[in-house]
């Protein structure tokens, strides 16, 4: 959603853009985001994230319960502009990256996304706003789709279970049972490598 900001002016074409969000085009699950920030309204409900065409492939397969409660949530921030504010909270089961075991991962997001009218209030926004991502919001958005984006954006790409072999510790670590990198750290340093050293 980033671009590369564009030297164009934050004019006032706002009112006459929100006049144009009108009833047409709207579709099951569809909702108007500039609607929902006025009238500071909430969707809400819950998802299994198992059922989701892109997300599902970040889980574990076969590793239990992906429900996740979800919010959206009209708002302004704190320059009053239009933003929806984005909850999820839940578990999705995902695949430790070291010891490959699937874990229950918690979810607990809240994310402000500013509303822009067009491609050229998005590269305004985003130009001058690092703190918030840009929704492009010239049509209706639907609930489901905004939703497995964030959740996408959430789930970290290498996940750790927390048990104490795996949390903390850097995915390209050695095994701490078997500290060879320490080894042949010293061993770099001699000329000669005894051959005993080498039959590990
Ligand atoms: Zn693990």
């Amino acid at each position: 959603m980033r671009q590369a900001g564009l030297a164009a002016d934050a004019g006032g074409t706002e009112a006459g853009m929100a006049a144009q969000q009108g009833s047409s085009g709207r579709r099951r699950g569809a909702f108007d985001a500039f609607d929902l920030a006025l009238r500071r309204g909430t969707l809400a409900g819950t998802v299994d994230v198992a059922k989701m065409e892109r997300a599902v492939d970040r889980l574990a397969p076969g590793g239990g319960a992906s429900d996740v409660s979800w919010r959206i949530a009209g708002t302004n921030d704190a320059m009053g502009r239009p933003a929806l504010e984005i909850r999820l909270d839940g578990s999705v089961p995902l695949e430790c990256q070291r010891c490959l075991q699937p874990f229950p991962w918690s979810v607990a997001q809240c994310t402000t996304l500013l509303l822009a009218r067009d491609e050229r209030e998005l590269a305004v926004l985003d130009a001058e706003d690092d703190e918030h991502e840009v929704l492009l919001a010239n049509a209706p958005q639907d609930a489901m789709t905004l939703i497995e984006d964030e959740m996408l954006l959430v789930l970290p790409f290498a996940p750790r279970c927390e048990r104490v072999a795996c949390a903390g510790t850097p995915l390209v670590a050695h095994d701490p049972a078997a500290p060879r990198a320490s080894a042949f750290a010293a061993l770099a340093g001699l000329k000669n490598v005894a051959a005993k050293k080498a039959k590990y």
